[in-house]
């Protein structure tokens, strides 16, 4: 399955960057710029850093229109990383906290399960491997729920059992991220890097 992921997690965010910025991000923001979609002056650009331990400083950008509400944001690590792949494998509950990295470059494949598609239409975030997994199973609902085609709501289904048992730890699970920009990492002494 592959999936565009912005069209069906627009209300379920659960990264901590989407757009919002905790306190100690000073963000700089540009109000009234106009809005690539829509036209219209209502567009919020902001942009901030962060220090991500094992990885480097990272700009963080996001851009939202209040018109049409269309929204992107991704992220940039300040040194050129190589171009890289990622891959983990989640076997315990320990294993959901690591930190991700995750540009719009970034190629999230989790086997027999979900792609998410990397591009224009993809956002970055920084996140961990459970905000990842819970990502996924928002699209997986989301296919659920509006797919017509039995054999593809059967399959979704399964899948979400699948997920939720992994965040449970009763089932392992691999993520790879494959991104020729560098800006994604799965930081973890047990995450396998290579070159791409
Ligand atoms: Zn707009």
């Amino acid at each position: 399955m592959k999936m565009d992921e912005d069209k069906t997690v627009e209300s379920k965010e659960v990264e901590d960057n989407s757009g919002k910025y905790s306190n100690e991000d000073k963000a700089d923001v540009l109000e009234g710029e106009t809005c690539p979609i829509c036209g219209n002056k209502t567009l919020i650009l902001m942009e901030t850093q962060r220090e991500i331990p094992y990885f480097g400083k990272v700009y963080l950008f996001s851009m939202g229109c209040n018109s049409c509400k269309y929204h992107k944001a991704d992220v940039e690590a300040v040194d050129t990383h190589e171009p890289c792949k990622y891959t983990f494998n989640v076997k315990t509950e320990e294993d959901l906290k690591v930190r991700v990295v995750k540009s719009s470059w970034g190629k999230v494949i989790i086997p027999r399960v979900m792609t998410i598609e990397p591009g224009e239409a993809s956002n970055g975030y920084i996140t961990n491997i459970e905000g990842i997994l819970t990502r996924v199973k928002n699209m997986l609902e989301s296919v659920r729920d509006t797919e017509e085609d039995e054999d593809k709501i059967q399959k979704a289904k399964n899948q979400i059992k699948k997920i939720n048992k992994v965040l449970f730890g009763q089932e392992e699970i691999t993520i790879t991220i494959e991104d020729p920009s560098g800006n994604s990492a799965i930081i973890s002494d047990k995450a396998e890097k290579k070159k791409l």
